[in-house]
């Protein structure tokens, strides 16, 4: 018969240990991933449990798997969008007259919608930090030009529907694209 109570081989040094970032931090806690120590203030609680800041970082960096061209494709899509977007905006639905705002409230983040959805397409299952903010910078520029048009024309009333378009439809991209 075998041993029921082996002698453990060496004592355990305690369980107080010492923050990797901050030596002079005792602590408990260990990252769940690579099980350095780390204090309460350098610990970052995800889905899976408190994790050091190297191995969050790490995890990003897995997670963000575009490059530089996602962006450029990003662009190359997203700016005649915008400007089709908002000279439709602008020309047509502004044009309509009574209806022109409710139209334009519930077609404005479905403009932004389909500029996200045609973005995603393009880059695939590839994910990037600033897609997001690039595609809304893009619907920013394609409706500058027409709000332009609306302030030298003195047509405060013009401004309406493109600014709607603008709100809502960065606001949907910024959602979308994340
Ligand atoms: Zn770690
Ligand atoms: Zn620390």
């Amino acid at each position: 018969m075998s041993k029921t109570m082996p002698a453990s081989p060496h004592e355990e040094a305690g369980t107080v240990a010492f923050c990797y970032r901050h030596p002079d931090t005792e602590t408990g806690l260990r990252c769940n991933r690579c099980n350095k120590p780390i204090c309460t203030k350098c610990a970052i609680r995800t889905d899976v449990g408190f994790r050091c800041p190297d191995c969050v970082r790490q995890q990003q960096d897995k997670f963000y798997t575009g490059g530089r061209l996602d962006y450029v494709i990003a662009i190359v899509i997203a700016l005649p969008l915008s400007l089709i977007a908002a000279a439709v905006f602008t020309f047509i639905i502004a044009g309509i007259g009574f209806f022109s705002w409710i139209i334009s409230f519930i077609a404005a983040p479905a403009a932004g919608g389909l500029i996200a959805e045609a973005v995603r397409r393009a880059v695939g299952r590839r994910r990037s930090r600033h897609l997001n903010s690039v595609v809304a910078a893009c619907l920013v520029l394609g409706v500058a030009p027409f709000l332009l048009i609306m302030l030298l024309g003195g047509n405060w009333f013009g401004l309406i529907v493109p600014g709607i378009l603008l709100f809502f439809g960065v606001g949907t991209i910024m959602a979308r694209l994340r």
